[in-house]
């Protein structure tokens, strides 16, 4: 008599298995067919895909190369570079801005860099595509080519 319950009860769970498979086998897709619909993807604009430095139209950004984005990183992923350069206005010599390395490779998107800029200088775009097939590919120059420190707007 057992051994008939065991069956029925075998029977009676396969069916369930069976049902379950059968509803997610008509079900909507929720997964995203990647690579395939490339160009249908819309990440959520909060997704932190790729730091980036804005610039303006006249090729300014607001990095004072303050270094408290590098400090704050906790990977070393940001070399801040700067460099001196004679102020005009004042006469004296102030740091700016020559290059600002970012590795791609080593960054865990924790976002301390961009919570602790004080200037907003840098950004998340929801850029995801970052395959490449050799490392230095993976570090990033931020500061566009000849670009300079936008200019305070004078207050009167
Ligand atoms: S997101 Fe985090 S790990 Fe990546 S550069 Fe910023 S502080 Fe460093
Ligand atoms: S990005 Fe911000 S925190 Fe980093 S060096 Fe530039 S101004 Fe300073």
């Amino acid at each position: 008599m057992n051994h008939i319950k065991s069956i029925l009860i075998g029977i009676w769970r396969m069916m369930q298995g069976m049902y379950i498979s059968m509803l997610n086998f008509i079900r909507p897709k929720v997964t995203e067919q990647y690579p395939e619909n490339r160009g249908k993807v819309f990440p959520h604009e909060r997704m932190r895909g790729q730091l980036v430095m804005p610039h303006n139209e006249n090729n300014e950004h607001k990095c004072t190369a303050c270094g408290i984005c590098q400090m704050n990183c906790p990977n070393g992923t940001i070399q801040v570079i700067s460099k001196k350069e004679l102020d005009e206005e004042t006469g004296k010599e102030k740091k700016i801005l020559d290059r600002y390395i970012y590795d791609l490779g080593s960054c865990t998107y924790c976002s301390l860099c961009v919570e602790s800029c004080p200037q907003d200088a840098i950004e998340w775009t929801n850029e995801f595509e970052h395959a490449t097939f050799t490392r230095p590919k993976l570090y990033n120059k931020l500061n566009k080519e000849g670009s300079t420190l936008m200019k305070k707007e004078k207050k009167n």
